[in-house]
């Protein structure tokens, strides 16, 4: 079994929901908190971005300038992160919050020196605020920090248990893949991640696990090897 030594997890907005759909749902981001718990206890260093869903999309609006709309998605990120971060201190870790922009005495501007100066020490890292940049989205913004922070591997956690041949819910005969080179995710395109994303993990090399947030340790049991879900492979 590969041993992970740093790991990229995603996290939609919406997972942290719950069934409410909006805001925060404490029981799931605890439960999320002691499975990384359990990673940093194994010496793996845990770099997270979460999604804004929970909260806004760019698109949520068609009134306002899509550059606008997107800094409160961006912004809806952060708000995300410094809750989860609490969260994960609340079990236990050390943690810090980085942004590709100022926000005054919340977070940390973000460099590649200064998330792995905080790794050294043992510290989970959340990269708030996306890319800082409109037009992208946090799964470019995942594959982004990956990329830079030299990540082993993205863990994607999803409301779907991995990927699927086409929509499950849709069609009941939808095949899930236990293996896929991410030359067959974006020549079927498969939508695991965004385009954008899904041809930077392409060009570096950037592999992928894609399980279900919801079932039970799922995060600990696929750094393991041990997921249901599906290895996107390069
Ligand atoms: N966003 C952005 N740039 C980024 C990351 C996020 O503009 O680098 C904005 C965008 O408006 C997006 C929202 O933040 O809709 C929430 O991010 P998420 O990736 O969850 O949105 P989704 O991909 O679901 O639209």
């Amino acid at each position: 079994m590969e041993k992970y030594n740093r790991v990229l997890l995603k996290l939609s907005g919406e997972a942290l929901a719950g069934d409410k759909k909006t805001g925060f749902d404490e029981a799931t981001c605890i439960k999320v908190a002691n499975q990384v718990k359990q990673l940093v206890e194994d010496g793996v260093s845990v770099g997270v971005v979460i999604g804004g869903g929970n909260f806004w999309r760019g698109r949520t609006s068609e009134t306002i300038d899509r550059t606008k709309a997107d800094q409160i998605g961006m912004l809806a990120t952060v708000m995300n992160c410094i809750y989860v971060s609490e969260i994960f201190r609340h079990v236990g870790m050390m943690t810090q919050v980085l942004t590709p922009f100022e926000c005054g005495s919340m977070t940390k501007l973000y460099s590649k020196d200064r998330a792995n100066k905080y790794f050294s020490k043992g510290m989970v890292v959340f990269f708030a605020g996306g890319t800082g940049h409109p037009y992208f989205s946090t799964d470019t913004a995942t594959v982004l920090r990956a990329i830079e922070i030299e990540a082993d591997v993205i863990l994607l956690a999803k409301a779907i248990d991995g990927v699927y041949d086409c929509d499950p819910k849709v069609n009941p005969s939808a095949k899930k893949y236990d293996e896929i080179t991410i030359e067959e995710v974006l020549e079927k395109k498969l939508g695991v991640v965004d385009l954008s994303a899904t041809i930077m993990c392409l060009e570096n090399r950037m592999p992928m696990l894609v399980f279900a947030l919801h079932e039970e340790n799922s995060i600990v049991n696929t750094v393991r090897g041990e997921s249901n879900g599906t290895r996107v492979i390069v």
